[in-house]
């Protein structure tokens, strides 16, 4: 009907914290053929997260490779590819040789805790601080009061950047050279890919509520003395044939969380709620963010989004400590006591964020006693999980003012019973299950399939 032979597919890819999924989905939107393998995190030093990216790199070509050989298709039937990805992980190489300066800095590391703090509490943050409250109870705009209580956290990426350029003599020189390339996971992928793309996704930024168009800021370059040169040129990601997402957004977009006030909540490795807030990115005191959720044409689709960087993390940091041996257990363990005893974990591994917004927070069990049992902290772990996640969503709810339409679960542990019914029982929403996995891998797809007119695909599932 549209043109397309009946042996066209879509290749998707997910590049996420944990593992790197391929998905060959065929323009019904089925999966005809799938693979995966471990992402592999190194921790050179504690607090410090790294990713190879060579063999990074090998591990997508190698799902590709073996998704394409399940679905028993040829490669020359692969018309488009979608890749998402984990956002605020970067690393930086060498433009001509193609060689990488350092490992991937992971969004988890705590390199530049000390430098994040001292810049929030020095004087210059504190004079733009009191500039933009001037500003707000001047103009009673609300851009100003955000801008009034912004913070900078590890998890952007700007001060591990900057971390880079005090250790990296080779990634200076290459800067002051106009030979060097900076880029999340996406950019690096399609470099390689391509043998020299260099292109960012519009997804993996945070829109500035003072500029109307999509730019660098400027003023924040010069305040941290961050050279604009080290960015050597800027595309749209929605290349031909090859569509690139962040994780976040392709689950919005796999969800067909389309309509401003449709949510999602993702619990994987940390957890996520985004809301759809239409034509216009949300200015937030709270500590949520705005993030471009896709762009399609000229239209811009922006979301707000919260985030609890400790989730399955927390859970899995129990595992390490053998409370239980597979986090399937945690579910029964959790109903097998009446209550966690009084027992309060507080999940924050890397921090607390929105609304509390304290990355110096360290995580602590509270309320142990002498009949506390690995059941109760088990318990107190994932109530934790689920009182994160309502937290999130009523910030997100008393700041964007936006009635709910629609609303979406994914993430690995969104397969745990318990967390599932006390989320439920916490926010006071049905929540169901999604009925598709690998829901980011599906966004990805999606928008791959408009790039090359097979709109159909995501009409199958919305
Ligand atoms: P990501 O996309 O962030 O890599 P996933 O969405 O696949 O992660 O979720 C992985 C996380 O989900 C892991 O930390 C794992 O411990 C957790 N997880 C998976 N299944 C369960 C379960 N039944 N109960 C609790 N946690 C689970």
């Amino acid at each position: 009907r549209n043109g397309f032979k009946k042996e066209s597919f879509i290749l998707s890819v997910d590049v996420g914290t944990t593992t790197i999924r391929c998905n060959v989905f065929d323009k019904g939107a089925k999966i005809r053929g799938t693979c995966s393998s471990k992402v592999v995190l190194l921790y050179p030093e504690p607090g410090l997260v790294e990713l190879d990216p060579e063999e990074l790199f090998n591990g997508f070509i190698a799902v590709v490779k073996g998704a394409v050989q399940d679905a028993g298709v040829k490669m020359s039937q692969i018309v488009s590819l979608g890749i998402a990805t984990q956002r605020g992980t970067f690393t930086t190489w060498d433009r001509t040789t193609g060689r990488p300066f350092h490992n991937f800095i992971s969004y988890q590391d705590l390199r530049a805790i000390d430098s994040v703090t001292s810049w929030n509490g020095s004087y210059t943050m504190k004079a733009v601080q009191g500039a933009m409250t001037l500003l707000y109870l001047v103009s009673r705009q609300k851009r100003f009061l955000a801008a009034s209580v912004l913070v900078f956290s590890p998890q952007q990426v700007t001060f591990r950047l900057l971390w880079a350029l005090t250790h990296y003599t080779q990634l200076r020189q290459a800067v002051a050279e106009d030979t060097c390339c900076f880029g999340t996971i996406d950019t690096w992928l399609l470099f390689k890919l391509t043998k020299g793309t260099f292109a960012f996704t519009l997804s993996t930024f945070q829109p500035n509520p003072f500029l109307s168009k999509m730019c660098w800021s400027g003023p924040l370059f010069s305040m941290l003395s961050l050279s604009l040169y080290l960015i050597i040129s800027y595309n749209n990601s929605l290349l031909q044939h090859c569509c690139k997402i962040a994780d976040q957004q392709a689950a919005m977009y796999g969800e067909c969380c389309f309509d401003v006030g449709n949510v999602n909540i993702t619990m994987g490795t940390g957890a996520f709620v985004d809301i759809n807030t239409g034509s216009k990115p949300h200015t937030s005191a709270a500590g949520l963010y705005p993030v471009v959720g896709w762009k399609i044409g000229e239209e811009v689709v922006y979301l707000a989004e919260g985030n609890a960087a400790d989730t399955g993390t927390a859970i899995k940091w129990a595992q390490g400590l053998e409370l239980f041996s597979d986090v399937q257990e945690t579910s029964a363990m959790a109903y097998s006591v009446a209550d966690s005893d009084g027992v309060c974990f507080v999940p924050s591994f890397s921090g607390l964020q929105a609304p509390l917004n304290d990355p110096t927070a360290c995580a602590s069990f509270m309320g142990l006693t002498p009949s506390t049992n690995k059941c109760h902290l088990v318990r107190a772990i994932l109530e934790s999980v689920a009182f994160s996640v309502r937290q999130l969503y009523q910030t997100m709810l008393r700041e964007t003012c936006i009635p709910v339409t629609k609303i979406r679960v994914d993430g690995g542990v969104c397969t745990n019973d318990f967390v599932m019914q006390l989320t439920t029982d916490l926010i006071g929403q049905k929540l169901a299950r999604p009925v598709h996995h690998e829901i980011s891998c599906r966004g990805a797809a999606f928008v791959a399939g408009l790039g090359v007119g097979m709109c159909q695909l995501q009409t199958h599932t919305c």
